[in-house]
């Protein structure tokens, strides 16, 4: 009975465990329950990733028919470059990673990566594609080191270890009660926002994805924690060439990016580098401007 029974919890764990991913994917996205889940096309092929170009083509697209987000929006993101999309609150900056990862599809529009249109693509391999670091990373109620081989289910202890210390959590962890078999999330140990993202991190750094997203991923954090988180975000995962899309809220951040996307109204209002944008004197640098005179201990300097 013990024998049989230690592959029947195994897989029980399993089990629960992707249901809880998927519960928590919902959660973590704000997604809707209501619109038809996304399959793949018959005869859809699995994306080849060359360098990971994204590419949005006069992309229509709205929650619901009578109130578009997007109105023929078209960027290009080129290849393992650091790109980020800014522009006020509620302009559709998070639409572009859910549309992106197909959790919607656009009414009209295409959206291409690698010059392959990703409608046509099998799902599973656009998704294993991308890798996103979410404001709030949500955490299953599990032990931490279940918590970060969900970046890649196959992954050892070790490698689960390695990823940590890349991230700058492992000594967190090991002065935990319970290291590494401490529980945590829901009615678990309590841990901080920027311990959680640097779990968030780990997670990432395991499933190592070409594409890679950060949904305001440094907002939550105080001044101190966020350089630490940046730093760690900038030697382990853009170490080499990979595509980064920041969406991001503080302009702060987004300074040194190869590429600026600044959205408005569904559409993109100017893009450019930081310097190339303040010197335009439009959106971007009334935004600048506007953080730098905000009275937040969140400061940015005049430019
Ligand atoms: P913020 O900077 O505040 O995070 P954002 O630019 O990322 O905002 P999105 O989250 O992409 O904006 O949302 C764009 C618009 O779509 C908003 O007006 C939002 O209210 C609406 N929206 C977002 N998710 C849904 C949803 N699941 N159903 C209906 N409307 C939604």
């Amino acid at each position: 009975i013990f024998q049989l029974s230690l592959p029947l919890n195994f897989l029980g764990t399993i089990y629960r465990e992707l249901r809880q991913n998927l519960l928590d994917m919902e959660v973590l996205f704000n997604l809707q329950t209501e619109h038809a889940p996304i399959k793949d096309k018959p005869g859809a092929q699995p994306l080849v990733l060359k360098g990971g170009a994204i590419r949005f083509e006069n992309v229509n697209f709205g929650y619901h028919p009578d109130r578009l987000i997007f109105r023929d929006l078209s960027f290009t993101i080129p290849a393992g470059k650091k790109v980020a999309i800014v522009g006020p609150s509620g302009c559709g900056k998070s639409t572009v990673f859910r549309l992106l990862y197909r959790f919607y599809d656009p009414s009209s529009g295409r959206i291409l990566i690698d010059d392959q249109e990703i409608h046509e693509t099998q799902l599973e391999s656009l998704r294993r594609s991308i890798g996103v670091v979410p404001q709030d990373t949500p955490l299953f109620h599990s032990d931490i080191m279940h918590n970060v081989r969900y970046g890649r289910l196959d992954a050892t202890d070790e490698e689960v270890k390695e990823a940590a210390m890349k991230a700058s959590v492992h000594n967190t962890v090991l002065s935990l009660p319970e290291g590494y078999s401490t529980t945590v999330g829901e009615r678990g140990l309590m841990i901080s926002g920027g311990e959680k993202q640097r779990l968030a991190i780990a997670r990432v750094l395991l499933k190592n994805p070409p594409i890679l997203f950060f949904d305001e991923a440094t907002s939550a954090l105080d001044t101190h924690t966020e350089t630490e988180l940046m730093r760690s975000i900038n030697t382990t995962l853009l170490d080499r060439a990979r595509t980064s899309i920041f969406i991001a809220h503080r302009l702060r951040t987004v300074v040194e990016a190869d590429l600026i996307i600044v959205m408005k109204e569904g559409q993109v209002a100017e893009q450019g580098t930081h310097e190339e944008l303040l010197r335009l004197g439009g959106l971007y640098h009334d935004m600048w401007i506007q953080q730098a005179s905000d009275n937040s201990p969140e400061r940015i300097p005049e430019p």
